[in-house]
């Protein structure tokens, strides 16, 4: 097995609607300031992690090419030829070696040279560089209205995005790897501009555009808004 090729796909994220990315994204308790987003711990900047944005492109995946299972976990399986396991990674219980090393790396996103400003003069303005949205939900179990308050990125927030890709030559082919590359990824890309990231996506929030994506160097933006999904 060969590293033929590692391809470096760049660009940067527009937030078109406020993003929510906390530590308790899922789970968000009643009352107060509750979901805190997460930042650098160095220089307090928010950002976007990495994973949750792997995160959001696989789960998406795993929709799209038919590998949601019963129980509702993260997909893993033995076959060389799984889109989902070749891209993103096999848990540590699924080692085939025909599948080799994981294929997709994506860099934590951090602000854009501009939006750091921006972010620093609404601090300067309002006290704080995000918002807070009230948000009402229903008490599943009283039916009883409950006010949240979610804390969020403002839209207009542009981050810097990076990601890497290997194409490896398995049994002397590297076609596979170069097909799921817009199979898998970039399609991918697609799936998440269509949905978002973060928390309370369904709500409004989190919703995302491209504005600039290069492989290599080269623009994508035109092959990313061709992509189909289904119809
Ligand atoms: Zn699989």
């Amino acid at each position: 097995m060969q590293l033929v090729e590692i391809k470096e796909i760049t660009g940067i994220i527009r937030l078109l609607t406020g993003m929510s990315i906390g530590a308790g994204d899922a789970n968000i308790e009643i009352g107060g300031n509750d979901n805190p987003i997460i930042r650098n711990p160095l220089t307090k900047e928010v950002y976007i992690p990495g994973s949750s944005i792997k995160g959001k492109i696989r789960s998406l995946s795993e929709w799209y090419h038919k590998k949601i299972n019963s129980e509702g976990k993260v997909h893993s399986c033995n076959n060389a030829n799984c889109q989902i396991c070749r891209v993103f990674g096999t848990g540590a219980n699924n080692k085939n070696k025909e599948i080799g090393m994981t294929r997709l790396v994506v860099r934590d996103a951090y602000l854009t040279k501009d939006s750091k400003e921006k972010l620093i003069k609404l601090k300067e303005r309002t006290g704080s560089d995000t918002e807070w949205k009230y948000e009402n939900t229903i008490n599943r179990l009283d039916s009883e209205p409950m006010l949240r308050n979610i804390e969020r990125i403002p839209a207009g927030t542009e981050f810097v995005f990076n990601m890497t890709y290997k194409v490896l030559d398995t049994n002397d082919n590297a076609k596979l790897d170069n097909e799921y590359f817009t199979e898998v990824v970039l399609r991918g890309l697609k799936l998440l501009a269509l949905d978002g990231i973060g928390g309370g996506i369904s709500r409004g929030n989190g919703q995302i555009e491209f504005i600039e994506l290069k492989v290599n160097g080269d623009d994508k933006l035109k092959v990313l808004s061709d992509i189909k999904i289904g119809g």
